[in-house]
């Protein structure tokens, strides 16, 4: 089936599904770029989500899943995907045992962290801060000021590339830094359960404070971003590294290394999907020449 018959076949059944089309991606990504997609589903559970995945693999179509758009770089050209975005139809949170939680992949890292919080449980601090989803976290090991979710994920449920639903435990999640078993997969991840250890709220909730200003002190969180452009390379740090190229402020358009963290590429004002692409090759191009050293990006890029 070509993409417009799958979205025609998908209206038909599935007439109650949030099916918006050709809308903007730069409403759904914290960079504020990105064209029309052809179709933009928000299921408002897990059985939709599940019913909705059936019905793409059997019109062999590949949906484009994503959560908050907070790691991602589309093109503003026409996006010619069936996307899906995991928001609040799934996005609960409850206590699965006393210093364990099962969250659905929707929620942000925030409402999970502070749920955590509420109920005086620790080890979710460094992810209050990460303005993601929990699906998109444990679908790239998100991590920051020495923790990652690999330390607190205990299992993940997901659907295959056949839609079958399955749990893996964390043993089997291949996390390492940035990466999980879902980073090169074609999976939708629908939650996990974590292991956290009790801890007075009131303690937990001033690590988070704690945390949330050294990232306000650092980090360009008044200009849209996808947070750290590269990641980090073998040797060094990227911001580092590209600090000492004197990058900082280089610009094409309206996209530019940040002034305040060399890390962050942002939005400075109308950046297009080019002029982003163009300052990260030239990143690259530089720091290769001159340090030696190859940076990756970790912001998912969508041509
Ligand atoms: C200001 C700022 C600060 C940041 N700081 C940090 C930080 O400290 N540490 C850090 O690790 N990251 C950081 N990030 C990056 C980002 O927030 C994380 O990578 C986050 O985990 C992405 O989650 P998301 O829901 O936004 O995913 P999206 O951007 O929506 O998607 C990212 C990738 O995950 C996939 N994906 C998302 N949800 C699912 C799912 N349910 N099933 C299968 N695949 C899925 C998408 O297909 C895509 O490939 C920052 C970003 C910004 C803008």
């Amino acid at each position: 089936m070509t993409l417009s018959q799958a979205i025609r076949h998908i209206e038909k059944q599935l007439p109650e599904l949030e099916l918006l089309k050709d809308e903007p991606m730069e409403r759904h990504c914290s960079f504020r770029i990105g064209g029309p997609a052809a179709a933009f589903a928000r299921p408002r559970g897990e059985e939709e989500l599940e019913y909705l995945c059936q019905l793409l693999a059997g019109a062999d179509v590949e949906p484009l899943i994503v959560g908050k758009g907070t790691n991602l770089l589309v093109t503003d050209g026409n996006v010619e995907r069936f996307v899906i975005q995991l928001g609040e139809g799934l996005s609960s949170v409850r206590r699965v045992g006393q210093d364990r939680l099962y969250a659905e992949a929707g929620i942000t890292l925030a409402r999970l962290a502070s749920a955590a919080q509420e109920w005086g449980l620790a080890g979710l601090e460094f992810a209050h801060g990460i303005p993601g989803s929990l699906g998109g976290g444990v679908f790239m090991n998100a991590g920051a000021y020495g923790g990652e979710l690999k330390d607190v994920v205990t299992a993940a449920d997901f659907l295959d590339s056949d839609r079958e639903r399955f749990r893996l435990p964390a043993a089997r999640l291949d996390f390492g830094y940035r990466h999980s078993v879902f980073s090169d997969a074609d999976t939708v991840i629908l939650g996990a359960e974590l292991r956290l250890t009790p801890d007075d709220p009131e303690a937990i909730r001033e690590r988070m404070r704690t945390l949330a200003e050294k990232r306000r002190a650092s980090q360009p969180l008044d200009l849209p971003s996808a947070g750290s452009t590269f990641k980090r390379p073998k040797t060094g740090y990227a911001a580092a590294l590209i600090d000492q190229c004197g990058l900082k402020g280089y610009r094409v358009g309206g996209a530019m290394v940040s002034e305040k963290h060399a890390g962050f590429v942002v939005n400075a004002g109308g950046a297009s999907f080019a002029d982003v692409l163009a300052v990260v090759e030239h990143v690259q191009e530089t720091v290769l020449r001159e340090t030696g050293v190859e940076l990756e990006p970790e912001v998912r890029i969508i041509q």
